[in-house]
């Protein structure tokens, strides 16, 4: 698909952030752009329109961006996928390792029901960690997850091996 290439040259990349040795994906410089911008939700949108999924899984902080206008899109409703102790309602979490230490997601009890179709949606998959979380969010009040998706892979990292054989679904690599 032409409307690829002109994505990939929207995303920056910054050498040593946050850390020494980390080359950063910027996807705000893609934002920057209404075009590429657009470009990156139609390809969700023409992906998972009309595939029945009624909740788009959004995770904290750049899931916030690309899910929301995906749901819109596709008639279904919104959940975000928070950090600890940023949702005010009755949660459940789930925690992941990380290279250094351990972080975890957590979501409303209540938002996702029993038997939906879910999309989870984040910027980026690195060593799957934290999509691998969200799906056992998903999976744990017995929503179905149909497919992962983000606007970035890191495969070196290898992180689809990771997400127990769910379809994972990219528009662009990073080597
Ligand atoms: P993973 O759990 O190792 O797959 O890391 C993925 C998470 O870290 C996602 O939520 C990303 O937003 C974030 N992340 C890791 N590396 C980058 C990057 O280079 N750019 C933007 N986000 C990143």
């Amino acid at each position: 698909d032409p409307r690829i290439h002109g994505i990939q040259t929207k995303i920056r990349v910054v050498p040593d952030f946050p850390k020494q040795g980390i080359m950063f994906q910027d996807i705000t410089t893609l934002l920057l752009d209404p075009k590429a911008f657009k470009d990156t939700i139609d390809l969700f949108v023409e992906r998972y329109k009309g595939k029945n999924i009624s909740v788009v899984a959004g995770i904290e902080a750049r899931g916030f961006i690309f899910g929301p206008p995906i749901a819109l899109a596709i008639g279904a409703k919104f959940v975000p996928l928070r950090k600890p102790k940023k949702l005010p309602g009755k949660v459940i979490s789930e925690e992941y390792i990380l290279e250094y230490g351990r972080d975890c997601l957590e979501m409303h009890v209540g938002a996702v029901e029993a038997g939906e179709r879910a999309l989870v949606v984040d910027d980026l998959i690195a060593t799957g960690g934290t999509l691998c979380a969200a799906m056992n969010l998903l999976e744990r009040v017995g929503a179905e997850v149909v497919e992962c998706a983000c606007v970035i892979e890191l495969p070196d990292l290898k992180g689809r091996e990771r997400l127990n054989g769910k379809p994972l679904y990219v528009l662009v690599e990073s080597h």
